[in-house]
C-alpha cells in the first residue's frame, strides 16, 4: 500500500549533463545525448552527453598528461590528503542534492542514501586520505654487504579507468577513486549509462575541492563502445571494474594485449544460512533486508536463503508475511521499503526470472507480480519461492531484483555444501546463537564476506571483494591501496657516497 507524505524531498529536473575532460565541461564530440529516466515516474530527469570514442581518447590523454607532467602524482601526500578531506566535506555538504539524484536516477531509498551511503562515501575519502598521510615505503640493509641500502617506494600506476555499475552508483565510484587518487593516480570515470547523475555531481565536487585539471575526468555513455575504448587504450594502466561477471570476463580478455592491471568486483548469489537455534524473528528481519534492501539490486544481496528444517515452516511463514506487507512506493518517501527497479531492461529481466521460478517445482509464498503506483513506475513485489532446490535457475543465477528462493537443509555439513554450491563467492551470512558454530562455518564458506547474525555491514576500513567468479582484488581497507600502486626497489651503494 502506498502512503503519501506531506514533506517529501521535491523532484526537480536536473541540469543537462556534460563530459568533464581536462578540467572543462563539454558536450560529446558529435553532440549526442542520452536521457536519464526516473523509474518511479518513468519521466525524463535530464539529458546527458553520450560520449564518443573520440571523447574517451581525449579523456585518457588528459589523464595521461596530468599524470606525466602535472602536480598530482608529485604533490606531497599530505597536500593530496588535504584535498581528499575537502572532497569528503563537500560530499557531506551536498548530501541532499546527491540523494535526490540517486533516488531519481535509479530508485535508491533517499533516507538510506543520506544515513548510510553518503557517510560511507565521505568516509572512504577520509580513510584513504588518512592512509595517504603515511609515507609509502621502507628502508632496509642487506646482512652481507653493509654498504648497500635498499629503499622501497610505492608509486602510483598511472591512469586508472573506473567503470561502475548502475546499482550504488556513487558508493562504488568512491570506493575506486578515493584510493586511486590517494595513491597519486589520475582517473577517467565511466558510470553505467542508466545512472550518471551522481557521477556528474561528484566530478563537480572534484573541481571544487581543488583536484587539478585533468586528474579527474568523466565520460558518460554506453558500456560497449566506451568501455572497449578505455579497456584497450594503451595509455590506461588499470581498469577498476564493478559489474557483471560476463562483462568482467570481456574486460580481462580485452585488456590482455596491453597487460592492464585489473580489479574485478563481480556478481554474486550469496547464501544466508538460518540455523534452528537462531533468534527466528531477528533472522527473518535479516533475511528480508538482506535480500530486499535497494529492491534487491545489491551485489551482496542474501539471494539464497538456507533454512534448517526444524524452523523451516516458521521462517517461511513469517518471511512471506513480511514480504506481503512490504510497503512499495516512492524512494523519496521514508516509509517506502521497496522502491522501483532501476530501469525497464532490468525490470523485464527480473520478471523473466520470476516466470522461471513459477514454472519450476517451488511454492510461491509472496509476491510474484508487478505494481504501478499512481499508474506509474517499475515496481516488482518482493517475491519468495519456498521449497527451492540448489539446482534451479533461480537458485543458481544472479537475479539482481527482489526475488528469493528458500532452500531447506539439515545440519552443518549440508549447509556448507549448499552454500558453496555456486560459481559465485561474494558474501554469505550465518544466523545462529552458537558463535562457535558460526566461526567454524565462516572458515569453510567460500566467500569474501561472512556476516554473523547480521547483514549489510560495511566500513571504509573493511576489505570487500569476492572469491571464485565474484572476482578478485579488494576494495576498501588498506589492502585496496595495494592495487593502485606498484613497488619500486632502489639499491644504493653508499660506499661511494
Ligand atoms: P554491467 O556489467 O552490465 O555493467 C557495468 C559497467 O560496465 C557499466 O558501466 C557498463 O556500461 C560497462 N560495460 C559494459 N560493457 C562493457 C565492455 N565491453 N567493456 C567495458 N565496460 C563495459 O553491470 P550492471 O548491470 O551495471 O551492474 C550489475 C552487476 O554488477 C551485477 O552483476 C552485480 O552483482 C555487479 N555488482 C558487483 C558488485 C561487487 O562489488 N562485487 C557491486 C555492485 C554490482
Amino acid at each position: 500500500m502506498v502512503q503519501q507524505s506531506t514533506a517529501l524531498p521535491q523532484r526537480k529536473r536536473m541540469p543537462r549533463g556534460q563530459l568533464l575532460i581536462d578540467g572543462n565541461w563539454r558536450d560529446a564530440s558529435d553532440g549526442s545525448m542520452l536521457s536519464s529516466i526516473d523509474p518511479t515516474t518513468e519521466e525524463t530527469v535530464t539529458e546527458f552527453a553520450k560520449a564518443t570514442v573520440t571523447d574517451a581518447d581525449a579523456a585518457v590523454e588528459a589523464a595521461r598528461r596530468a599524470f606525466e607532467t602535472g602536480a598530482w602524482p608529485r604533490m606531497h601526500h599530505e597536500a593530496r590528503a588535504k584535498i581528499l578531506f575537502r572532497v569528503a566535506d563537500l560530499l557531506e555538504e551536498r548530501v541532499e542534492e546527491f540523494a535526490l539524484r540517486e533516488s531519481m536516477d535509479m530508485g535508491m531509498p533517499y533516507r538510506d542514501f543520506v544515513d548510510v551511503i553518503m557517510p560511507h562515501c565521505a568516509g572512504l575519502f577520509r580513510f584513504f586520505g588518512g592512509i595517504a598521510m603515511h609515507a609509502m615505503g621502507g628502508a632496509y640493509r642487506t646482512s652481507y654487504e653493509p654498504h648497500i641500502r635498499i629503499l622501497t617506494r610505492r608509486e602510483p600506476l598511472g591512469v586508472v579507468a573506473a567503470i561502475t555499475p548502475f546499482n550504488f552508483p556513487l558508493a562504488l565510484t568512491c570506493s575506486k577513486v578515493a584510493p586511486a587518487l590517494a595513491a597519486g593516480n589520475t582517473v577517467v570515470h565511466k558510470p553505467a549509462s542508466d545512472t550518471p547523475l551522481t557521477a556528474l555531481a561528484l566530478a563537480q565536487v572534484m573541481l571544487d575541492a581543488g583536484v587539478p585539471e585533468g586528474v579527474y575526468n568523466l565520460i558518460t555513455g554506453p558500456g560497449g563502445s566506451l568501455g572497449d575504448a578505455l579497456v584497450k587504450h594503451p595509455l590506461v594502466d588499470k581498469i577498476a571494474f564493478t559489474g557483471s561477471t560476463a562483462v568482467g570476463q570481456t574486460i580481462m580478455r580485452n585488456g590482455a594485449d596491453t597487460l592492464k592491471h585489473t580489479t574485478m568486483e563481480l556478481g554474486g548469489k550469496s547464501p544466508n544460512i538460518v540455523f534452528a537455534d537462531a533468534d527466528v524473528d531477528a533472522a527473518v528481519q535479516t533475511a528480508f533486508w538482506g535480500v530486499f534492501w535497494n529492491k534487491g539490486e545489491v551485489c551482496v544481496a542474501g539471494s539464497r536463503l538456507l533454512v534448517e528444517r526444524p524452523v523451516y515452516d516458521e521462517v517461511v511463514e513469517k518471511l512471506a508475511r513480511m514480504a506481503q506487507a512490504a510497503v512499495l512506493g516512492d524512494p523519496l518517501d521514508p516509509r517506502t521499503q521497496v522502491g522501483p527497479i532501476a530501469s525497464r531492461a532490468e525490470f523485464d529481466k527480473v520478471q523473466r526470472y520470476i516466470d522461471a521460478g513459477k514454472s519450476s517445482k517451488t511454492r510461491l509464498v509472496a509476491g510474484g507480480g508487478t505494481r504501478r503506483i499512481n499508474g506509474k513506475g517499475l515496481f516488482i513485489e518482493p517475491t519468495v519461492f519456498a521449497d527451492a532446490t540448489s539446482d534451479m535457475v533461480i537458485s543458481r543465477e544472479e537475479i539482481f531484483g527482489p526475488v528469493l528462493p528458500v532452500i531447506a537443509f539439515q545440519g552443518e555439513e549440508e549447509a556448507v555444501r549448499i552454500a558453496n554450491d555456486t560459481p559465485y563467492g561474494l558474501a554469505s551470512g550465518i544466523q545462529t546463537r552458537d558463535l562457535g558454530r558460526a566461526l567454524r562455518l565462516a572458515d569453510r564458506i567460500d566467500a569474501g564476506t561472512v556476516w554473523i547474525n547480521t547483514w549489510h555491514k560495511y566500513h571504509p576500513g573493511g576489505p570487500f571483494g569476492g572469491y571464485k567468479m565474484s572476482g578478485y582484488g579488494r576494495e576498501q581497507g588498506a589492502e585496496a591501496l595495494e592495487s593502485y600502486t606498484q613497488y619500486k626497489s632502489i639499491w644504493a651503494n653508499i660506499a661511494q657516497a
